[in-house]
């Protein structure tokens, strides 16, 4: 069974680099236990730098956006070769906050193709807003697939790791409603349907699909047994290092 990979995504917390080297360091001792997972923390840009410096195996660094292009004349970017080197293992690219600013899925697939050159991996955010009684959600979350996973080459997308997302989830997302492990379950097997459409069975299988949208230390063994998924995106929990290394140990222990 392929490891668990659980991405802690800090957003725009905390306030100080202080509090976020505390921060990262004690989900560090703790996920130095979990074997059997991944663990990751995606943190703001201004504190990757020196998080870069004592992340590692246990505790691997992300990053929450990057530029579409390589180097130039682009304001207040920061590209993929630039995070590279800051240690960066992963990228999340179309999360639904930066949708939410305009991008589209054109411009997430030039940022998975940046992101995939400079030798990371993205996490690719789709989900819809609402779940229509018209099954809507699943051609929107086709399209999101198909669209920004255009540029790249059939084999490559083994190497892409897909966070189903679902908008109404989020706990950020006004008056939202938990999911339950059989909505992420339904999307999970529709998305890699479409993956294997795309890009053949065997490439399709290969690609780890993690579920984010309000998860905690209470739902997360739902979503990872009764839903399937292969890992899990958690926002607001992952800001309290206890309950994100309870995430974190709950996955460990999985058999
Ligand atoms: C997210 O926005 O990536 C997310 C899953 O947040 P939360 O866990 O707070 O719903």
């Amino acid at each position: 069974m392929q490891k668990k990979l659980i991405i802690g995504n800090w957003k725009m917390h905390p306030r100080t680099l202080g509090e976020a080297r505390k921060n990262f360091l004690a989900v560090k001792k703790e996920a130095a236990a979990c074997k059997n997972v991944d663990a990751a923390i995606a943190a703001p840009f201004t504190y990757l730098l020196e998080l870069g410096k004592i992340s590692g195996a246990a505790l691997a660094l992300a990053a929450q956006n990057v530029s579409s292009e390589k180097e130039g004349p682009h304001t207040g970017e920061i590209s993929a070769g630039m995070l590279a080197a800051t240690k960066v293992k992963y990228v999340i690219v179309g999360h639904s906050e930066r949708r939410a600013l305009g991008e589209t899925n054109d411009f997430i697939a030039q940022k998975v193709r940046a992101v995939l050159a400079a030798h990371m991996t993205p996490v690719l955010c789709v989900g819809e807003i609402e779940r229509d009684t018209g099954m809507f959600y699943l051609s929107a979350v086709k399209t999101q697939l198909e669209e920004c996973l255009a540029l790249i080459p059939k084999n490559a997308v083994v190497r892409v790791v897909v966070a189903y997302e679902p908008v109404w989830a989020i706990s950020s997302t006004p008056g939202h409603r938990d999911a339950t492990p059989e909505d992420a379950l339904e999307m999970r097997i529709y998305i890699q349907k479409v993956l294997a459409d795309m890009f053949g069975h065997a490439n399709a299988d290969k690609v780890r699909v993690l579920y984010g949208g309000s998860v905690d230390e209470k739902n997360a063994l739902g979503f990872l047994i009764a839903g399937r998924a292969d890992g899990l995106l958690p926002g607001k929990a992952s800001l309290t290092p206890k309950r994100f290394a309870a995430i974190l140990k709950l996955a460990n222990n999985l058999k």
